[in-house]
Parts: C-alpha cells; structure tokens; sequence
C-alpha cells in the first residue's frame, strides 16, 4: 500500500524525531523519541495527518460514531482524527488499574467507537481505554495512531504483530507509518556503554 503522507518527514520538520539518547517510559533506552506533542502543535499540519488517516478509515468502509482517546498522549489526535471524520470525541482518562470515562461523557449501547492514539508502541494504554467503553456498552470498531511503533500490526502493512503487541489481532490499527527504531534494556545500551546518560524526554522537560 501506498504511503497517503510522509510522516517521519512531517515528524522531522516539526522537530518531533528527536535523536540523542532517551529513557522512555517502559524503561528502556533509545537512541530517537517521538515527540508528538510538537507534530501537534500546529492544528493546520495536524490536520494533515489526521485526514490522510481518516481516509485509510473511510477506504476501509467501516461506520465510526465516535472517537475515543486515552487522556492525556491521545487527546490532540483523537480530536483531530474526529474532526476529519465528522464525529464526536471523547477521551478517557487514568484510574487505579486502568481507565475510566468522565466528565459527563456518555456512550450508547452498540456505539461504534476507535480508539486513537498518537502512537501506538505496546498499546497497553489504547486497550485500557477500550476496555473502560466496552464495559460501558460501546463497540471498539478499529485502533488508530498517527504512527505504529513496530510492535503491532498496522492495517496494509507486511509487517506482522511481535510478542509485545497487546492489541487483539481482529480489529484493525489504522496507522500513517511505522517507525521501528531500536529500544535497549538499561544494561546493555550501547549508548550507555559509550559513557552518555539516558535522558527523559516528554512532559517533564
Ligand atoms: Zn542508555
């Protein structure tokens, strides 16, 4: 399948792929991060990734009342991504354990919902949120993100779902691109033995 946009490429002139040496949230080191927040940061360009998957979604012909994103990394994309669609969104938020809806937002027996993030690494928290809905009576239609981190199956691509993955295999990610740069356990980081310090990127800097 044909790439519908170059993300790396609006990731890069947005400054969002950072490169040096990271600690990303699961613990690991990388040598890139992925700063969404700044691919974000301009609502015209975010606009751009958000239609081109919003057309992947509508080529597929599936109906989508709703989006839903896990607060706070899938709030911005998750309302783009609505807006291109034409529907409404909601986003979910932390709770002990996992996710929970709040704020006054409903869901109706059998709503079809995707759950969108900005990027799907595991998708530990996406499936958290489409846990929080179903229980709540909503239909979980597709996973959405701007880009896959290799770890699952993006709907068009080759590439098969690792053991990391923890997306159900019978509900399609709709994903811009993947970006399957290396991650190392702290111990054997060649960046570390090369004497530099992991560094951790994101909300707190
Ligand atoms: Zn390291």
């Amino acid at each position: 399948m044909k790439k519908p946009i170059d993300v790396e490429k609006a990731y890069k002139e947005a400054n969002a792929l950072l490169e040096g040496h990271f600690l990303l949230a699961s613990g690991n080191h990388s040598s890139r991060y992925l700063q969404s927040a700044k691919v974000l940061e301009y609502p015209q360009k975010a606009a751009l990734l958000t239609d081109a998957l919003a057309s992947m979604i509508r080529a597929y012909g599936m109906h989508v009342d709703t989006v839903c994103a896990p607060a706070l990394g899938g709030v911005l994309a998750g309302y783009e991504l609505a807006r291109s669609l034409g529907v409404r969104s909601i986003f979910v938020e932390k709770k002990e354990g996992g996710m929970e809806l709040r704020r006054g937002f409903e869901i109706a027996k059998g709503e079809k919902v995707i759950i969108c993030e900005d990027i799907i690494t595991t998708g530990g928290s996406a499936l958290k949120a489409a846990h929080a809905i179903e229980a709540l009576g909503a239909e979980v239609v597709a996973f959405a993100s701007l880009a896959n981190r290799g770890f699952c199956k993006r709907f068009g691509s080759p590439k098969e779902a690792k053991k990391e993955c923890m997306l159900p295999l019978n509900i399609p990610l709709f994903s811009l691109d993947d970006f399957t740069f290396e991650m190392y356990l702290p111990e054997e980081c060649p960046l570390c033995k090369e004497g530099s310090v992991a560094i951790k990127p994101g909300s707190k800097s």
